[in-house]
């Protein structure tokens, strides 16, 4: 079977959140299994290129057509670990993808729209006919409606397809003319039966356009494909889901189990596995190392090396993450007695300028570290050195940072949404067996809630270290790999292919 994917980000080449780690985790996973797996980016100027080998130009000036005129584009052909990759690089007056970023610009929606097209007319013309197309987002979701009314009727017919909504807060609203850039009506794309957005006279909707001409539709946990259909969380599309529920499902994300890994992260100072006695004379990565881990983080971050544990918090520092409840977990945590380790990095200046503020108040602090940067490396030493993990979203599609803090032992405490709700499952209040527990969490996106969680996990952290430490290893025994959901995505496509 030979899939390929549209997107607008992939780890570790061009990533800005989790939407990257399942482009690398999934196509990798369904690579194992014998499919042939293929991915299509934007050449961006910013992308880490040394994470792609043998990259080379494959068509040198193919024309694209776009706004009634014919732009040349090159498409360049690389690897990413085992998956082939395309990338996109137009040559377009506007420079589409040499912005110094990779989301922001004022013209996104035309960035992305000559990507959707650029990418299907490298494909008609390579002649390239995968089985399935995979869409992600409303970046790539004006593939449907271009594929279904442009390239189908002119004999490009081969591929079914199937579009994932990774956060329908991001929908691409854009006017009605904007589609016409890609060579589509835009007066048929307006009616409301297709891209006319439901709120919004006289604008589209790509996300809707993604949902409604696919063939099937996924998002990424069971609970958000319940939330998306409610008012609350369907962010208006909720009526359009369910006029096609019968072929919409959420499927819970996975992590990549080799990229994340305590026993092989070359990021760590040190390797542990939830091994408490080691296998034989010579494994040395049992459990005990992640204390020793925390001494080398704390050390390098100037913090005390008291007897606390530390709450870690990785996000993107968007209102949707609780941004105020993250500043009120930081103040809790070090009248608590904790230490706080912040990575956040936010698209949003007034956001960013008040961590940056914030900060500079914990300069030298021996409790706090906050790194308001993009940092894989200290994405990883965070993981493995903190002791409990804060995400206390207002929603939360599926959140992968909870999957990664359980694989390196870290305990999360969650707010009971989205994908958070699927996966973290209360050590006190879930009535699950202790063996099926791994974390905290509460339900309200409050301060009450966040104590409510963070006093539990502080007193077991403290008052009993023996349940804790088992806690830790029922987390990272769980199977949060990306093996059954690409097994849930393979039964898709097959089904497709019927
Ligand atoms: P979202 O996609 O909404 O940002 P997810 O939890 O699905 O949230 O995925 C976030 C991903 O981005 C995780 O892999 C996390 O480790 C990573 N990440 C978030 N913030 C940073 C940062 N400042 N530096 C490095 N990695 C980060």
């Amino acid at each position: 079977m030979h899939i390929v994917h549209f997107a607008s980000e992939m780890a570790p080449v061009a990533k800005v959140g989790g939407l990257a780690d399942v482009l690398l985790g999934l196509p990798r996973e369904l690579s194992f299994r014998g499919c042939d797996v293929d991915i299509l980016l934007p050449k961006y100027d910013c992308m880490d290129s040394s994470q792609v080998r043998d990259l080379a130009i494959v068509v040198k000036e193919m024309p694209v057509s776009f706004e009634g005129s014919s732009f040349a584009t090159t498409v360049w052909e690389g690897w990413v670990e085992n998956i082939k990759v395309y990338f996109i690089e137009p040559h377009h007056p506007r420079h589409f993808f040499h912005r110094g970023c990779f989301y922001g610009c004022d013209d996104d929606i035309d960035r992305y729209l000559f990507f959707c097209r650029a990418g299907l007319e490298y494909l008609a013309r390579a002649v390239i006919a995968p089985d399935i197309l995979h869409l992600h987002d409303w970046q790539s979701a004006a593939v449907a409606p271009l594929y279904y009314e442009h390239f189908r009727p002119r004999g490009y017919a081969k591929p079914r397809l199937i579009f994932t909504i990774h956060n329908i807060d991001y929908q691409g609203i854009c006017p009605q003319k904007a589609i016409a850039k890609v060579g589509l009506d835009f007066e048929e794309m307006a009616s409301r039966e297709k891209l006319g957005d439901d709120y919004r006279e006289g604008y589209l909707n790509l996300l809707k356009g993604g949902i409604i001409y696919s063939d099937l539709v996924t998002t990424v946990s069971p609970n958000y494909a319940k939330e998306v259909l409610t008012p609350e969380g369907g962010r208006g599309l909720e009526m359009v889901l369910r006029r096609y529920l019968s072929k919409f499902k959420g499927i819970l994300n996975g992590i990549d189990y080799h990229y994340w890994n305590p026993e092989t992260d070359r990021f760590l100072p040190a390797r542990y596995s939830s091994r408490e006695m080691p296998r034989d004379h010579e494994d040395s990565a049992t459990l005990d190392k992640k204390a020793y881990i925390k001494r080398v983080v704390r050390e390098q971050l100037h913090l005390a090396q008291d007897h606390r544990p530390i709450v870690g918090c990785i996000t993107r520092l968007v209102p949707q993450k609780g941004i105020s409840l993250i500043k009120y977990t930081l103040k809790r945590t070090l009248e608590k007695g904790g230490q706080f380790l912040l990575l956040g990095h936010s698209p949003i200046p007034e956001i960013n300028a008040e961590f940056h503020l914030i900060g500079e108040t914990y300069l030298d602090h021996p409790h706090a570290h906050l790194q308001l940067t993009l940092d894989e490396e200290f994405g990883h030493r965070l993981f493995a050195a903190s002791d409990m993990l804060i995400v206390p979203s207002l929603f939360e599609p599926c959140g992968l940072t909870q999957m990664i803090a359980l694989r390196y032992g870290t305990i999360p405490i969650v707010r009971k949404t989205g994908g958070l709700a699927d996966t973290i499952i209360d050590v006190d209040y879930s009535g699950k067996p202790f063996e099926e527990t791994n974390g905290y969490s509460f339900d309200f996106p409050d301060a009450t809630g966040v104590d409510s969680a963070l006093n539990r996990a502080f007193a077991c952290w403290y008052e009993d270290p023996d349940r804790w430490r088992r806690l830790m290893v029922n987390g990272m025994r769980r199977d949060f790999s990306w093996e059954r959901p690409a097994e849930e995505y393979h039964t898709l496509y097959r089904s497709l292919l019927q």
